[in-house]
């Protein structure tokens, strides 16, 4: 643990401890019951680790922050073509519990609204709902990392309030956008908002998200990456109910909210946050929820468009070891623009030199299109009439090393460069 860490939650906890404006939810009895001083707060780190502060333990029910979990397994289970042609990616616009369907296709607009979240439990695949439910379940407790409990009694109390929602249910099926039975769409529904978690529970969920689906507790891979981002992306858009263009200038975090106070929040690659005070404002978000990650934004710099690292970290150094020969030692992990940098460098600055040397050795992980940027770059220099060698032990640029400019050792490419001076 590191204390500072420790001292900033609290802190951050104590800053907002007094703000008691705002109100239970009520449209579900159950949920006008709990004790509207909970006031929990939970980061879990990359790999990991968690801090905990305040009533970090208490357990509250998801209601919708099951919704992006919900969604991410259809796309897990079906593939996003299927899943794309019965839910939308659209902000809505309107409340969560409008009737917001496409006017054209009658799909709704997003999977973070009621009508998307019932197509989405739709589509969830099973031969009972029994077996629906124990999959989405299972889902929600493999992101967390432990087996999530059920509060049957928040749930029979939306059931048996929640014409609404049946409403919803009935509307959608007859527009023939379910993949099931709109009774048993929407029990799942209600039995996935029910699902009881702590802020550890959601920072340890946002923690698998921030690591593409990787729980960082259980070194379980839950889902993938492709899943994750699409998931990661909606929530962006629509996950804050109507404040979501709000929540995104000033958090600037994937988020999703819930009426029983609960608010998750991920930092993709980096750490996620799970908050719980159940004393929402009119739009349906946890008031002091909103305050706490707003602080922890601003305070930690965690809003995701920060421009925090220069492509041109990309080159850790660059040396000549001999006249007519620079070598370029890379590191770190290279995306697109820090290759482009790269080649662009080597490129621009060979007028002096005969040979170019580029050492990956140190890479950590690159993506596909800055490992084609990389592997053209001796095809570049020869171009310029100029000769481009790899340094690439473990073949993370070069897994072909057939075209012989490829070397294990900057020693290795040197003395190769002496032979070809020698010929
Ligand atoms: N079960 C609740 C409903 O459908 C969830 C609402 C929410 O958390 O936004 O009304």
């Amino acid at each position: 643990m590191t204390v500072l860490v420790q001292r900033y939650l609290d802190g951050i906890l104590a800053e907002h401890a007094g703000v008691d404006h705002g109100a239970l939810a009520s449209y579900i009895p159950e949920l006008a019951e709990v004790d509207p001083t909970g006031f929990g707060l939970s980061l879990s780190s990359s790999d990991g680790y968690v801090y905990e502060s305040g009533d970090a333990g208490v357990q509250f029910t998801m209601q919708s922050i099951s919704k992006p979990f919900t969604y991410a397994l259809a796309l897990d289970q079906l593939g996003q073509a299927d899943v794309d042609a019965r839910i939308g990616v659209e902000p809505s616009g309107e409340g969560f519990n409008k009737i917001s369907v496409d006017q054209v296709t009658n799909v709704p607009k997003n999977p973070m609204i009621n009508a998307g979240a019932i197509v989405a439990c739709s589509l969830i695949p099973g031969k009972t709902l029994e077996h629906r439910f124990d999959l989405v379940r299972e889902f929600f407790s493999a992101c967390a990392g432990r087996d999530l409990d059920f509060d049957e009694t928040v749930y029979l109390s939306e059931r048996a309030t929640g014409s609404r929602n049946r409403g919803i249910a009935y509307l959608l099926d007859s527009f023939g956008a379910l993949g099931a039975d709109p009774d048993d769409a929407l029990d799942l529904y209600i039995r996935q908002c029910s699902l009881k978690v702590t802020s550890t529970d959601l920072a340890r969920m946002a923690a698998t998200l921030a690591r593409g689906g990787h729980n960082p507790l259980t070194g379980r891979q839950v889902t993938d990456a492709a899943v994750v981002r699409r998931t990661l992306s909606v929530m962006v858009t629509c996950g804050m109910y109507d404040a979501a263009g709000e929540w995104v200038s000033a958090v600037g975090l994937p988020a999703k909210s819930g009426v029983a106070g609960g608010i998750v929040a991920v930092l993709p690659g980096q750490l996620g946050i799970g908050v719980y005070s159940p004393r929402i404002d009119a739009k349906g978000n946890s008031v002091r929820g909103m305050l706490v990650c707003r602080s922890l934004s601003q305070q930690l710099g965690l809003h995701f468009l920060t421009v925090s690292s220069e492509a041109h970290a990309a080159i850790r150094g660059v040396y000549a070891p001999r006249p007519g020969v620079r070598v370029y030692e890379v590191h770190g992990d290279l995306l697109f623009a820090g290759a482009e940098q790269v080649v662009r460098t080597a490129t621009r600055e060979c007028g002096d030199i005969d040979t170019a040397i580029l050492d990956v050795s140190r890479l950590h992980t690159i993506s596909e299109p800055a490992r084609g940027l990389l592997a053209g770059l001796p095809e570049e220099l020869r171009a310029l009439d100029k000769q481009g060698l790899l340094v690439d032990p473990d073949g993370s640029v070069a897994p072909d090393p057939s075209a012989g400019m490829v070397f294990a050792t900057v020693e290795d490419a040197l003395t190769a460069t002496e032979i070809w001076v020698g010929d």
